[in-house]
């Protein structure tokens, strides 16, 4: 029996640009920043494209090392456990609660306790669902470890534009969104918040700064409050860092690094 642990949740919002929060209505993310570290120029990988990249973040290694370099999820070139697994493996419960599908696939069979799911990435209230669905599901049943993933501020990049209005808007949407859960949590929590790639025009997954640079925000009890990160992060380095929190140990194949300027010691 896994001991009673405080929640880690972790929070993507798909292809968040850093540079839209500052034209941007967003108190949830803004009351993380103050009261949390962050550095708002951490790097994503290449292709800056949404699977190669949640693979990466999870296993901490880059896609010419796991292998899946499309949205078309095809078994890694060489396995290695990710984040979920080294958790599952510790005895703690992890969640999942999202909105596109491909994501079934960022922890290995049996690992996750519980994962909600619906196909409503591009809805225009789909972030709407998932706040509802991670309230519900982590009121309900206590998790150790929680993803959560709002999805629709990467369609409305590709429907509008990236920095459009209407992306801009569908941002603030997803920080309400975020503020809600967080709302209907215990107010000690970790938890950590990123983008998976940011984007141009109506597309992302070059080298380009715009698709390359994302938010990395972390806060809570262990956490350097309004801290600016000066040092390099990459999303090579979340699992390596949501391990430090969860007290887990740090894979031998990870090729990330824990931002350690972001804990209080
Ligand atoms: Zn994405």
């Amino acid at each position: 029996m896994a001991s009673q642990k405080s929640l880690t949740l972790f929070v993507m919002i798909d292809g968040l640009r850093p540079d839209a929060l500052a034209q941007i209505n967003c108190p949830t993310l803004t009351s993380l920043i103050e009261r949390g570290a962050s550095s708002l120029q951490a790097t994503s990988v290449m292709p800056s494209v949404t699977l190669p990249c949640h693979m990466s973040i999870f296993h901490s290694v880059p896609p010419t090392r796991h292998g899946v370099t499309t949205n078309d999820w095809q078994p890694m070139a060489r396995p290695l456990p990710g984040l979920i697994d080294v958790a599952k493996a510790a005895g703690l419960r992890c969640a999942a609660i999202h909105n596109w599908e491909p994501l079934r696939n960022l922890s290995q069979p049996l690992s996750l306790d519980s994962i909600v799911y619906r196909d409503r990435s591009y809805d225009e209230d789909g972030d709407d669902w998932v706040a509802e669905a991670a309230i519900a599901q982590l009121t309900a049943r206590p998790a150790d470890f929680a993803f959560v993933y709002f999805g629709t501020v990467d369609t409305f990049g590709h429907r509008f534009g990236w920095m459009s209005d209407e992306y801009l808007r569908q941002a603030e949407r997803a920080d309400r969104n975020l503020g809600r859960v967080l709302a209907a949590l215990p107010e000690d929590i970790h938890i950590l918040v990123q983008a998976d790639h940011g984007g141009h025009a109506r597309s992302h997954g070059t080298d380009m700064a715009e698709d390359m640079t994302i938010p990395w925000i972390v806060a809570g009890p262990s956490i350097r409050r309004g801290h600016r990160i000066g040092g390099p992060v990459s999303l090579l380095d979340t699992a390596p860092t949501l391990a430090r929190i969860l007290n887990l140990p740090h894979h031998r194949d990870w090729e990330g690094v824990c931002v350690t300027e972001a804990f209080v010691d």
